[in-house]
Order: C-alpha cells, then structure tokens, then sequence
C-alpha cells in the first residue's frame, strides 16, 4: 500500500502499522467499542527478521505466523530480545507438529478436528503450557478449507471441553475470498454466543473494519501492514 513512496520496506512496514492502527481506532469509534477490546495480530509470515524488527520497534507485539517449521526459524531469536511478544499460530496445524506449536505459540487458531484435539491435549499436559484456543469454523462449507462445518460446532465445541477437557477461548473464521464477509463474521459471532465464547478471530487486511463491526476482538492483518507477499 506504500509501494508508491520512496521508504525502505522496514520503515513502509512500520508505516503500515500506523495506518492500519488509525483504522482500527476508527472502526473502534465507529462500532462504539474500546480500543482495548481489539487485538491486532500483525501477520508477519513469509517476511524475515529483518523487515519484522521494525514493527516490533515500533510497539507491535502480537504477531502471527501460519506455518510452524517458518516461525520456529525467525522468532526465537525476536523473542528473546523481546519476550513481551505473544505469537499466534493462524494457520493449519498438523498433528505431529502439535508438540512444536504449544511450545512456540500463544495462541492456536486453528483447532479443527479430533486428532490435533487429542494431540494438543496430550502436549498441554505435558508441558504445562497452555496456549489460547480457537476453533476454526468453515463458515462458508468449502470443501478446500479447513475448520467445522457450522451444524457441527456446538457439538464439537462441547467435546472440546467435556472429552478432551481443552478451554476453548473462541472462534476463528476466514470468509470465502468471492463473498461479502459480513454474513460469515455474523454466523460466528452468533455460534460463538450461543456456546458462551468472548473471543473471535476474524478480520484480514482487505476486511477488519467489518470484523471490528460484528465484534472481532483478534484481527489478522497481513499485507496492509507488510505490503504485498
Ligand atoms: C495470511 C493470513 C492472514 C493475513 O492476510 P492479509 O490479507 O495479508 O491481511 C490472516 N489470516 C490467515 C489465516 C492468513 O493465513
């Protein structure tokens, strides 16, 4: 978005925390909500340490990374010079990578099936360690996306808790990239209110303003921060 000006990529990024920072206050403003209810999570993946540094300088501290072999790369060493930072894993976790993933993240997003429930059961009791988790919800129903089918998530939600004894914090969702968002940010705010969840994750770069609208307390913005991957 700041390919136009004459900046380095690490200032432009630093300058694209600030504009996405204004929006948020406005869309805040605008929805009637404090600031503070809204948590940007600065999606950071496929940049290296270098073009993130700035934006952690520049006050950011919750970021997001979609892969867990990339961010066990880049962020141990960010963390260590900054252990404010909260790291949220957004994107789809293996299995086999959940021992990894509860040791590295803050908070996983993308809870969406029985076999990573039982294995990040498994890893949260035996490191003491608990991330914060979202269930991912395929508000669209598309066959290539991953997350519980909307019918289905009241009783996904309520094993979560009573099978695998995990503490759901919220919902995650990503709209069908050729739909309005607003009707799939509606449904999971509704599923989420309805099974007493506070936290929804939603919200990207093209559509955190609407998420702030129907109550997103995590938006994920990527490029608007970072510029184009
Ligand atoms: C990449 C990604 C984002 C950020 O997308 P932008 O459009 O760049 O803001 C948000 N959520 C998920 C799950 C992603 O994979």
């Amino acid at each position: 978005m700041h390919d136009h000006l004459p900046l380095t990529s690490s200032s432009s990024a630093a300058a694209g925390l600030a504009v996405v920072e204004a929006e948020i206050g406005r869309a805040c403003k605008e929805a009637r909500r404090e600031r503070t209810s809204v948590n940007l999570i600065a999606v950071s993946k496929t940049f290296e340490a270098a073009a993130i540094a700035p934006v952690i300088a520049a006050g950011q501290r919750m970021f997001g990374e979609n892969r867990v072999q990339e961010a066990k790369g880049k962020w141990p060493a960010l963390i260590a010079a900054q252990p404010a930072i909260a790291l949220h894993l957004i994107g789809p976790l293996q299995s086999n990578k959940a021992r990894e993933a509860v040791a590295l993240f803050d908070a996983i997003h993308s809870v969406d099936r029985p076999s990573l429930c039982d294995a990040l059961a498994k890893e949260i009791a035996a490191q003491g360690r608990s991330p914060q988790l979202f269930v991912q919800i395929n508000t669209g129903e598309e066959p290539q996306k991953a997350g519980i089918a909307p019918a289905d998530a009241d009783d996904f939600l309520a094993r979560c808790r009573d099978h695998w004894g995990l503490t759901i914090a919220g919902l995650m969702c990503i709209p069908p990239a050729d739909e309005a968002p607003a009707p799939h940010f509606a449904l999971t705010a509704k599923i989420a209110a309805r099974n007493g969840l506070t936290q929804l994750s939603m919200g990207m770069s093209a559509d955190f303003a609407t998420a702030i609208q129907f109550g997103a307390t995590h938006v994920r913005v990527g490029s608007a921060i970072f510029g184009h991957r």
